[in-house]
């Protein structure tokens, strides 16, 4: 699968994508990932990016040419290495979005391009989310300077669902929010910390009793702190 974002701070994103277990994925094919510097494709010669909004209000919108202009070099692009997507989402990062969750990160893990647009200021000129955009996709209800922390938290959440990312598709199936419940607690050594013992039933090797303490502190955590996900499993 191929992620191109469009960006005002490329190695801000290349820095958080490079380093574990993405960045490995990276190196061995599993995911390409390639960042654009919006200002690279602006048509003012001091390189400018944004302007103040028509109708007046505080700070300043990022503008649409530059990044029209961004948007077309990456499909020129794709075209001269013979990349021909059979499945291609635009997706712009934005507090106006539908806010992220595991399913969007699967449905958008079955595509074969998926080309992010990270806004910043007051955000990007609307034309261009009209023309483009086919998504909004937000991480939270909250609102960040940029849009490049969350163009990281989907490339990492959709990267690591393909295949070859992690050592075993078990890791996520089992886990929070995939398996449909958040995941039972886990241990390791050392057997003792701090005067806790690990739960004997760990240790005694009956698989039958570990997997039903597994589901019954899974649904008791999840009970404590996600009672949404329970709804209609009773
Ligand atoms: N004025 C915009 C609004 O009210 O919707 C907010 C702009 S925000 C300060 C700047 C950029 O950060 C946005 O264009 C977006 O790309 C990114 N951003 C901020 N919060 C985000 C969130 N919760 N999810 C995804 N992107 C976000």
């Amino acid at each position: 699968m191929r992620f191109d974002i469009m960006t005002l701070f490329p190695d801000l994103v290349n820095t958080v994508l490079g380093e574990s277990i993405i960045g490995r994925a990276q190196k061995s094919g599993a995911v390409e990932i390639n960042t654009y510097n919006i200002r690279d494709y602006s048509e003012d010669k001091h390189r400018r990016v944004d302007d103040t909004p028509y109708g007046g209000g505080k700070g300043m919108l990022m503008m649409a040419p530059p990044i029209y202009n961004c948007y077309s070099a990456i499909l020129e692009k794709q075209k001269e290495v013979g990349f021909e997507p059979e499945s291609r989402r635009v997706v712009y990062m934005s507090p106006a979005g539908k806010v992220l969750d595991q399913k969007k990160a699967e449905e958008l893990s079955k595509l074969d391009n998926v080309i992010i647009l990270c806004g910043h200021y007051e955000g990007v000129d609307r034309r261009i989310i009209d023309e483009i955009v086919d998504e909004e996709i937000s991480i939270g209800d909250f609102v960040l300077t940029g849009g490049e922390i969350p163009a990281t938290i989907l490339v990492d959440a959709v990267s690591r669902l393909l295949p070859g990312v992690l050592s075993d598709p078990e890791c996520y199936e089992k886990e929070s929010i995939s398996s449909g419940m958040l995941e039972y607690p886990q241990y390791t050594r050392p057997y003792e910390f701090h005067g806790v013992k690990v739960p004997d039933v760990l240790i005694s090797g009956h698989h039958a009793n570990i997997d039903k303490w597994r589901d019954e502190t899974a649904r008791e955590l999840t009970e404590k702190n996600r009672p949404d996900l329970l709804e209609g499993k009773k």
